[in-house]
């Protein structure tokens, strides 16, 4: 669940009302100024601090450790009586991708349809592979060649976010969420 303060945070309880001791699990990502057609405003975005904390009015949640290094969600678990981890009643996840950053653990990389490699959400070019598979590259080539891509890679955009000036953020020609799959 994408949460936007104003839109749709009323629904955050109810949301984890349905899901709990389903076996799937929700997770509450904050909203981000992804792509340059979303308007998106500061304002708009619910910490998911304050997401935990509207959960703790009605739940009772314990931290769970990752499953795996750079996982974006942090998990909480509800929590039985003693204040243990219920697994039958499953758990939670938060991204808090603009208030706490996580690009330093990043490890995601993203093909469009077109074959360009993009390293960042908000990168606003990818590189191109489709001509290497059009050139007949091996598969060894082609690792080779996104593993010497990957190692040059520096993107940190939300961790560079608050400083950047304000038209860069909203404006700008990254690349939309749609044209690389989410
Ligand atoms: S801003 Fe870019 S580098 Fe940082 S976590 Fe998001 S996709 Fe990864």
């Amino acid at each position: 669940m994408v949460v936007k303060r104003g839109t749709n945070d009323h629904e955050i309880i109810p949301m984890a009302r349905h899901f709990k001791g389903s076996g799937i699990v929700l997770r509450f990502i904050e909203y981000m100024d992804v792509g340059a057609t979303n308007g998106w405003r500061m304002d708009d975005v619910m910490p998911s601090a304050e997401v935990i904390t509207r959960l703790q009015s009605e739940f009772s949640l314990v931290q769970l450790e990752p499953n795996s290094p750079g996982e974006t969600a942090r998990r909480w678990g509800y929590a039985d009586a003693s204040g243990a981890h219920n697994p039958a009643q499953g758990e939670i996840g938060v991204i808090s991708s603009v208030t706490q950053a996580f690009c330093g653990d990043c490890n995601r990389a993203r093909l469009s349809t077109e074959g360009q490699l993009y390293l960042c959400l908000f990168a606003n070019q990818g590189y191109d592979l489709r001509s290497l598979l059009r050139g007949q590259a091996s598969d060894d080539d082609l690792a080779s060649a996104i593993g010497h891509i990957w190692s040059g890679r520096s993107d940190r955009y939300s961790e560079l976010r608050a400083g950047l000036p304000s038209d860069t953020r909203s404006g700008g020609r990254r690349v939309e969420m749609s044209y690389i799959g989410g």
